[in-house]
């Protein structure tokens, strides 16, 4: 159980990063490894509750005591053991997860939280480096077939569990390479993509075949799927962003969707040329990122590796308060201020204004703002109730990305053709991860809107699991 006094006697220690102005200069990651020593202290911090709200916190439920307590003391293949039995690939989330464990943990109440994700992450890149990261091979077939759309998180965890159980999977994605949001959207700064490339060959090891440039719909006929597979498991994420609305002229160029933007870079970052007359250049720009999230800060981060001028970030919202509202006690997600790696790199934020119009000739060359203000206290989720504040003003922008998320997954092609239910949001319905179409089920943000990699993945295991039982029962009969 770690240290009983631990968290008092060792201060927290967040991951060591590149300073600011060294990270910009490339587009690597810029965490550092940690020692193994300074590992061990941080999980002596973990006083192993009666009742881990950390484990509570965490999507995929991961033993978080049970495997600080291993790495406290020197036990690490225990820990990795550990660590796999709940989540399929420690190396993504300890790279990328935002961690509501850590909120959640106990010690937060009075002191830091313990440094799970960094724990987590020394896990599972020691495990890598020791050589106990091995194929699980499957000893038998059992001659079910089945066909797993798309290549992100979710679509990889349920295609390793369905695999493990002997079950032959083959995973269709539409892009040139493999892992959805992980290789195309997420930075490499975050996320360098040999750790997707490496976990891949793993499973291809395990017996999972992967067809890229396969867009199903398109390309690959899902009749012919359905014919020549038992099920189909549709993890295609949550794809259609949200627009600017009704805001005139907002065709001019220079207006993107964040994913063009993210997915051109990762892809020269890959080594990829791009036409100079379609790539999404900020040097020397200025940039205006709309929206906040992962996504807005995935954009100031690599408008600033590129070279702006300057990056503003504008958000409707008002500031978020330093302390809880009493509407979000512990141990749940904060909704409180923070700062994200990017935003600390440099950019201006501004809150509580409203878009009001495009200007420019062609192009656009400015974006027209007007303060508001909100009610006092918590403002919901869809709460639109703000008063005008002040003059409307322009702030220059030679390119403006927009980042206001996603819709629900898209429709055109395989859903409408397959004639999916949907749910009131667009979300592609389920009861127990299985679609109206009784051969096909669904998981990730496709059915849950989009989330987090934890959570996709999370999907991906738990629809494998439904599916697994599933077939069980049909076979049984
Ligand atoms: C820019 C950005 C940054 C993010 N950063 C983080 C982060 O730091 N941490 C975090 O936890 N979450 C982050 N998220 C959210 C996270 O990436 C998603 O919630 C997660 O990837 C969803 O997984 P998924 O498998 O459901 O879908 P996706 O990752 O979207 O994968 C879906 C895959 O399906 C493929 N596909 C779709 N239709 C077809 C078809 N018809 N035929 C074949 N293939 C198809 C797509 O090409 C794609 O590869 C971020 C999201 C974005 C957009
Ligand atoms: S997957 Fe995310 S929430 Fe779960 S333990 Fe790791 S960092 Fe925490």
């Amino acid at each position: 159980m770690g240290k009983p006094t631990g968290f008092i006697d060792y201060p927290r220690e967040d991951m060591q990063k590149a300073p600011a102005m060294e990270r910009v200069q490339h587009f690597n990651e810029f965490e550092k490894p940690q020692s193994e020593q300074r590992v061990k202290t941080q999980a002596a911090r973990c006083m192993g509750c009666g009742i881990p709200f950390c484990n509570w916190g965490c999507p995929v439920s991961n033993l978080i005591p049970e495997f600080n307590d291993f790495v406290y003391k020197g036990q690490w293949k225990n820990a990795y053991g550990t660590l796999m039995s709940t989540n399929n690939f420690p190396e993504f989330t300890g790279r990328v997860c935002p961690a509501p464990c850590e909120p959640a943990c106990t010690a937060s109440l009075v002191e830091k939280p313990i440094s799970i994700k960094q724990i987590e992450l020394s896990i599972i890149e020691k495990a890598f480096a020791e050589g106990w990261v091995k194929p699980n091979l499957v000893p038998y077939r059992t001659g079910i077939k089945v066909a797993v759309i798309g290549s992100g998180p979710a679509g990889l965890a349920a295609a390793q569990q369905l695999n493990l159980v002997g079950h032959s999977v083959t995973v269709f994605e539409k892009n040139d390479r493999l892992g959805g949001l992980l290789r195309y959207g997420i930075p490499d700064f975050k996320l360098e993509k040999w750790v997707i490339d490496r976990r891949v060959a793993l499973m291809e090891e395990e017996g999972v075949t992967f067809k890229t440039n396969a867009h199903v719909g398109e390309n690959i006929s899902i009749d012919d799927l359905k014919a020549e597979f038992d099920y189909i498991c549709l993890c295609c994420g949550s794809e259609k962003p949200r627009g600017l609305g009704n805001i005139p002229d907002a065709d001019k160029k220079g207006i993107y969707f964040a994913m063009e933007f993210l997915t051109q870079q990762n892809k020269e970052n890959h080594g990829d040329q791009l036409h100079p007359e379609v790539k999404i250049d900020a040097k020397d720009k200025h940039v205006v990122v709309l929206g906040g999230g992962d996504t807005g800060s995935d954009c100031i981060g690599t408008s600033i590796r590129q070279g702006a001028k300057s990056v503003t970030q504008i958000q409707i919202h008002k500031a978020l308060p330093e302390e809880r509202y009493e509407s979000n006690p512990w141990p749940m997600w904060p909704k409180t201020f923070a700062t994200s790696s990017s935003q600390a790199e440099g950019c201006e934020r501004i809150f509580s204004v409203v878009n009001t119009a495009v200007k420019g000739g062609d192009k656009i060359e400015a974006f027209e703002l007007q303060p508001i203000k909100w009610p006092d206290g918590e403002i919901k989720s869809g709460q639109r109730n703000y008063e005008i504040a002040g003059e409307k003003y322009d702030i220059p922008c030679d390119i403006l990305l927009i980042s206001l998320g996603f819709e629900h997954a898209i429709h055109e092609g395989l859903v409408d053709y397959l004639g999916l239910e949907k749910d009131k949001r667009g979300n592609i319905k389920v009861e127990n991860f299985r679609t109206s179409d009784p051969q096909i089920w669904a998981a990730g943000d496709m059915i849950e809107g989009a989330n987090l990699i934890v959570t996709a993945i999370n999907s991906g295991r738990q629809m494998a699991s439904t599916l697994k039982k599933y077939i069980k029962s049909q076979s049984d009969k």
